[in-house]
């Protein structure tokens, strides 16, 4: 099961209105716990853990009950920007406005993991580290993924200065696919990006799915945080293995 939160259907005000899911925006956290207990009754999700989401590059594996534990307790909670585990009932979740929600679904270990891709992340290729992270602890294939992309800031909006074109264009060698240059601006397709990332990792084509929704063209559904100039709420993005 996966799914990703709109901002639809909440009790919070503007510029949170109204289903906020994030603890670290300026919104009153009696409110995001209103928010989130709707989605607990609605569709009997109950998120047990939340880690501290940095744009770094730490992939997080919860392999058993102790790991479970040490997640739940660790105060302050622990610094991750992709999670990964093979625990039923355990839903996984990532707070974006923009960043590129990446689910993964590995049918024959039966095995789940949800990245958070920013641009800093993706950059620091976070999806192929998670992948990694996936071969490693539970021998998956990458040729049996099986890969979603959630609605986050597509080519059309995510307008980047010449510092950021540089660090892309430093960290792949296939940015012209995905670098858009005008006379004097730079669009980057984090999409195509993390598309390329995912093949290059050995997922294969037919098994990758984009939603290629925008957040920042969506305004009725999706918070934007470039567009709402940082002032706005989260959507939860949750993917969990059903017992
Ligand atoms: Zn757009």
């Amino acid at each position: 099961m996966h799914l990703i939160t709109t901002r639809v259907g909440g009790v919070s005000p503007p510029p949170y209105d109204s289903l906020n899911m994030g603890m670290t925006t300026g919104d009153d956290p009696r409110l995001v716990h209103q928010n989130r207990r709707r989605l607990h009754e609605l569709m009997d999700l109950e998120l047990k853990f939340a880690v501290h989401q940095v744009h770094g590059d730490t992939v997080l594996v919860i392999k058993d009950f102790m790991d479970l534990m040490a997640v739940e307790r660790a105060d302050p909670p622990i610094q991750a920007d992709a999670l990964v585990t093979n625990l039923p009932d355990l839903p996984l979740v990532l707070y974006t406005a923009d960043c590129v929600p990446v689910y993964l679904y590995d049918p024959l270990k039966n095995v789940i993991a949800l990245v958070h891709g920013g641009w800093r992340g993706t950059v620091k290729k976070i999806v192929a580290r998670t992948i990694s992270a996936m071969e490693e602890a539970y021998g998956t294939n990458p040729a049996s993924l099986q890969v979603a992309l959630g609605p986050s800031i597509g080519p059309c909006c995510f307008e980047v200065g010449e510092e950021v074109w540089e660090e892309f264009r430093t960290a792949f060698h296939f940015w012209p696919n995905f670098v858009v240059r005008t006379p004097n601006k730079f669009f980057v397709d984090l999409w195509t990006c993390t598309t390329m990332q995912l093949f290059m990792a050995g997922v294969r084509e037919e098994n990758v799915v984009n939603s290629q929704v925008c957040t920042s063209c969506n305004n009725d559904f999706y918070y934007s945080y470039r567009r709402d100039s940082g002032d706005t709420g989260r959507m939860a993005a949750i993917i969990s293995l059903r017992p």
